[in-house]
């Protein structure tokens, strides 16, 4: 692709949509078709309804958009598809066609306004925490944050987590030392690790302190670009790749994502952009995978034995699961002094969140949950842990909604626990 082109167009996956061959495999992996019972709504459909735009059999009318809103972007469907066509990415490309018709949604250049201005994230941030008390309320005391009034964009009724008091990125502005024949490790944080799930990023230091590896925080560094993929605006998708290849520029080793979702935005849609983007992207990989590649597991099973015993479940983010990371986090999990390890029944289905979908379809995203939590009160865990903030969230809200009293925690936060302190 030339440097113009860094992002295909619908017409550019032409081969792939024509390799379609309306099986309905998909119809089997797809959450959102599962709760809606529409063909619009599940792959095989999205695919002829983008062949048919193609061909000028149909309008890019409201139905149009309202049909490629209705996707998660989860890449279940094409894990499963007997030809792979990439419906995800067909959707993506079909969101930029839209977008460049007939502009952004309004939430779409609010939400791309904002995270392609990190000084103005910051800013939100640094408020939402001032004058957190006043827009929410704990409700009840243990849970996530609720919205007293109703504010656009965001469920009143949805758990949103607490802002950070100093976001993370801002706690670590020097290198951690490390031992010194070990390359460091850069860490690519997120928006979620930075602003609302701190704790994530903190049990990542102790963890890479145990292991005695260096890591960096890029302090330039922002938001990888997914939110913007997913709304269809591929100059901000570009302006943020430009920003982080410019923050990691000076990184010799790995980055690592401790958020399934970033790890797509920065990971995978960067090695598809070509040039320094492909580059950066190659270095990406997930912190469970590298945990594990690196000797965390015997070091876990050389620990002391707890005197406590926690039950732990576990959800497969999407991002991580389409891409084969399934098993380093279970067995991070197994390996753990005074954890047992349950599976749940659908711990491979998507939670419902999707990004940008669960704001423009709250309600189906509810149902999806209200699924995902049934299999984990039927685990009977006392913790459900995943590998992605948005998941958690997601999980956290589904939880509350179920009545359920699981424990929602970052598969780093489980493993932290358990260390002995290093200093
Ligand atoms: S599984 Fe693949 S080939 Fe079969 S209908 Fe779905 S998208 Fe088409
Ligand atoms: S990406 Fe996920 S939500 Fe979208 S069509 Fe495929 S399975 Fe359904």
């Amino acid at each position: 692709m030339s440097e113009q082109k860094k992002h295909k167009t619908l017409e550019d996956f032409r081969a792939e949509i024509d390799r379609c061959v309306k099986c309905g495999a998909c119809q089997a992996q797809c959450a959102v078709y599962k709760t809606l019972k529409r063909e619009s709504t599940v792959a095989r459909g999205k695919v002829a309804i983008a062949e048919a735009l193609l061909d000028k059999d149909l309008p890019l009318n409201d139905r149009f958009v309202l049909d490629m809103s209705q996707c998660l972007l989860c890449g279940s469907c094409y894990d499963k598809c007997p030809n792979l066509v990439p419906t995800d990415e067909i959707v993506m490309a079909a969101r930029r066609e839209i977008a460049e018709r007939q502009g952004l949604t309004t939430f779409g250049k609010a939400l791309t306004g904002v995270i392609k201005r990190p000084k103005l994230m910051d800013l939100l941030a640094k408020s939402g925490q001032r004058f957190g008390s006043m827009l929410f309320k704990k409700v009840p005391e243990h849970s996530g944050l609720r919205l007293r009034f109703p504010v656009p964009f965001i469920a009143q009724d949805r758990a949103i987590p607490e802002i950070a008091k100093v976001p993370f990125r801002e706690r670590y502005p020097q290198p951690l030392t490390g031992d010194s024949e070990k390359v460091p490790v850069a860490f690519f944080t997120g928006c979620m690790i930075n602003y609302t799930y701190p704790e994530v990023g903190e049990a990542l230091v102790k963890i890479m302190r145990f292991m005695g590896i260096p890591m960096v925080v890029p302090q330039g560094q922002g938001c990888c670009g997914l939110p913007a993929h997913a709304a269809g605006d591929a100059a901000t998708v570009d302006l943020l790749a430009d920003n982080n290849v410019a923050a990691f520029a000076q990184q010799p080793g790995v980055v690592v994502t401790a958020c399934a979702s970033c790890n797509a935005g920065i990971g995978k849609h960067y090695r598809d952009m070509g040039g320094a983007y492909t580059e950066l992207g190659e270095k990406v990989v997930d912190v469970l995978k590298f945990l594990v590649d690196n000797g965390l597991i015997e070091k876990l099973k050389a620990l002391p034995s707890a005197t406590d015993t926690l039950r732990v479940t576990y959800h497969d983010p999407c991002h991580l699961r389409t891409q084969g990371i399934t098993a380093q986090p279970r067995e991070l999990l197994r390996a753990l002094p005074g954890v047992e390890f349950v599976e749940m029944e659908g711990a491979d289905r998507c939670c419902g969140l999707g990004g940008t979908f669960s704001v423009y379809h709250y309600d189906t995203s509810r149902k999806i949950g209200a699924r995902k939590a049934d299999g984990i009160a039927a685990s009977q865990a006392d913790v459900v842990a995943s590998a992605c903030p948005g998941c958690m969230m997601q999980l956290q809200d589904s939880i509350e909604h179920a009545g359920l009293s699981q424990r929602v925690s970052h598969v780093l936060e489980l493993i932290a626990d358990r260390l002995p302190d290093v200093s």
